[in-house]
């Protein structure tokens, strides 16, 4: 089976410039849970003058459905950003690091070592206010600023988070720099590395086009846990250019068509997709919802 994680609220609006109304994130989110989405990124703790799309979390998160099969997420960079994640249902924190300094800098305005040991207290406390923490690596397979990034220095950091209660990793490429045979390779010695216990995740972007195609990469070397964006919404506003994640409508085609099952249903998401279109008001990059003829 095949978990979809959708990052469309979160990673996929946070880009869009005009701001989407707190009433149109919920009801994207109900949408999304209709299809059969069991996890969600919902929303962002950061600060609101930087990304101010995310400014209306709390907002948010007091506004959609608990649903005992369904849980949410919340990305937190710093201890600010835990305070305010833990005063909301948020199930689960999105503790997130970009490993490259340049990038962590611009990101998170810290060095990637302030941002360690402050994530490390973070994931700690995100466990002993029985909510579950979870690892989230950016510019794994390459940054925008400083080019290839030292697969080391990712599993030394990947190994903190798990040393202080992480069970799940997160392994993003923020700005589309990866290749199915890096991911390949990466996925394999993560594995080794450090066991099949550890949930890994793919998070990928499709800025060069090569976003399905490592996906299908990490499938083949064992994964089985994916986020996705809606109607491949999504960007981020410290990666110059980048576009939208992987569409969460043209994984799930490519997954079913494979006999591979996601449990979602292809029919709803793709309604959702048109229905965001119409939110955002200009096409988004998603192919299957534009496909005149689909059988699911
Ligand atoms: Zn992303």
């Amino acid at each position: 089976m095949i978990n979809i994680c959708e990052v469309g609220p979160r990673d996929g609006l946070q880009n869009e410039k005009e701001i989407v109304s707190t009433a149109d994130k919920v009801e994207l989110i109900n949408r999304l849970i209709k299809a059969g989405i069991k996890k969600i990124e919902a929303v962002s703790f950061v600060n609101p003058k930087v990304v101010p799309q995310m400014a209306d979390a709390e907002q948010v998160m007091n506004s959609i459905p608990s649903h005992p099969e369904v849980s949410y997420s919340g990305l937190v960079l710093s201890r600010k950003g835990l305070d305010r994640a833990l005063n909301t249902k948020i199930d689960t924190v999105n503790v997130v690091l970009a490993v490259s300094e340049q990038f962590n800098l611009k990101n998170a305005r810290r060095s990637v070592k302030q941002s360690q040991e402050e994530l490390v207290e973070v994931i700690l406390e995100t466990e002993r206010a029985g909510r579950k923490p979870a690892g989230v690596l950016g510019t794994v397979f390459g940054c925008p600023y400083e080019g290839s990034v030292s697969i080391d220095k990712v599993f030394s950091i990947a190994n903190s988070f798990i040393e202080a209660g992480c069970k799940e990793i997160v392994l993003a490429d923020t700005t589309g720099m990866a290749n199915p045979l890096q991911v390949k390779q990466v996925t394999e010695s993560f594995v080794k590395a450090f066991g099949e216990e550890i949930e890994l995740r793919l998070h990928f972007h499709n800025t060069r086009g090569l976003g399905l195609a490592n996906t299908l990469a990490a499938y083949q070397a064992g994964v089985q846990s994916f986020d996705s964006s809606i109607a491949g919404l999504g960007g981020c506003p410290f990666a110059p250019k980048a576009v939208g994640n992987v569409c969460t409508e043209d994984m799930v085609n490519m997954f079913h068509r494979m006999s591979a099952d996601t449990n979602l249903n292809l029919e709803e998401l793709i309604k959702t997709s048109h229905w965001i279109e119409n939110i955002i008001g200009r096409p988004l990059p998603g192919m299957v919802s534009k496909a005149d003829c689909v059988k699911v």
